[in-house]
């Protein structure tokens, strides 16, 4: 990247606002961070230019609404690299749980005057529209992943993509398996590593904020859950939460129900 400031851009779509926090947490490292950049759009923070052309375009939330598509493809023009950040944008969130069901059920039951509601028959995440260079997953990112991928982008070097499972941070930390020890249904076996094993770190098990890692064995962790006596309702669920739209958690979510269960 050039020897200017680098400009960065933050933009919103359908999300709860959460991993936009991973910027404004990072304390005395936000004020380091704007010797190196030029925050250019931040809704969120202050900054607003959402047209403006930039080196780095970070983008939280899912696509809703046709504006959406119109907006991505345009800030896709207008940026060097995209990263999206956060289960909404990279796996739909839990607003994608609208796709396993019918849509003007919900909008029906959930708007006033449901006539005005224009959105798009299914919740996606931002690469089913726009070339994405690099996505960054949890609900929420924190921090660390926010500074690391900046600092790989600044200096030119490709950030890196996690490809491990939650249990092998969570096996490097000497954690206390909760599945094992405990008869918790733990995701771990199949999400995307990254978080540092938060979760199994303070007794819980791991919910797949993370979305699916590769080669996620969902049929074999499914059988278990069924062991720990889980219905098949509570394995769907187990699966189908925080990235709805992941195709690896929603295929395992759908095994052997049906839509509307
Ligand atoms: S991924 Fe989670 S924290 Fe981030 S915007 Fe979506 S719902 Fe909020
Ligand atoms: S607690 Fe969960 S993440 Fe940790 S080893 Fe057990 S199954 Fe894997
Ligand atoms: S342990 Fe699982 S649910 Fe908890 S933060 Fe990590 S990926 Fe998310």
């Amino acid at each position: 990247m050039s020897a200017t400031k680098a400009k960065v851009a933050v933009h919103k779509f359908s999300s709860c606002d959460g991993c936009q926090l991973a910027f404004l947490n990072m304390g005395e490292d936000l004020l380091a961070l704007f010797d190196q950049v030029d925050i250019i759009h931040f809704a969120e923070a202050g900054p607003l230019n959402r047209e403006a052309s930039v080196d780095i375009s970070f983008v939280e939330g899912s696509l809703s609404t046709p504006e959406d598509i119109h907006r991505i493809k345009k800030i896709r023009e207008k940026s060097r690299y995209v990263t999206t950040i956060g289960a909404c944008a990279t796996a739909g969130g839990l607003q994608a749980l609208r796709n396993v069901a019918q849509q003007d059920d919900w909008i029906q039951s959930v708007y006033a005057t449901p006539q005005y509601i224009s959105s798009l028959d299914q919740v996606m995440p931002i690469h089913e529209q726009i070339a994405v260079d690099f996505e960054l997953r949890g609900c929420p990112v924190n921090t660390r992943q926010i500074t690391a991928v900046l600092r790989s982008l600044l200096n030119g070097v490709t950030p890196v993509n996690e490809q491990d499972k939650v249990c092998m941070e969570c096996k490097r930390q000497h954690e206390v398996c909760a599945m094992v020890a405990r008869g918790l249904p733990c995701m771990g076996p199949v999400t995307r590593a990254g978080c540092g094993a938060l979760c199994p770190g303070v007794g819980r098990d791991c919910y797949g904020c993370y979305g699916s890692a590769e080669n996620a064995n969902t049929a074999s962790l499914g059988g278990r859950f069924h062991l720990l006596r889980l219905n098949q309702n509570q394995v769907r669920h187990r699966f189908v939460s925080f990235n709805g739209a992941d195709p690896v958690f929603a295929s395992a979510g759908s095994m052997g129900t049906g839509k509307n269960d």
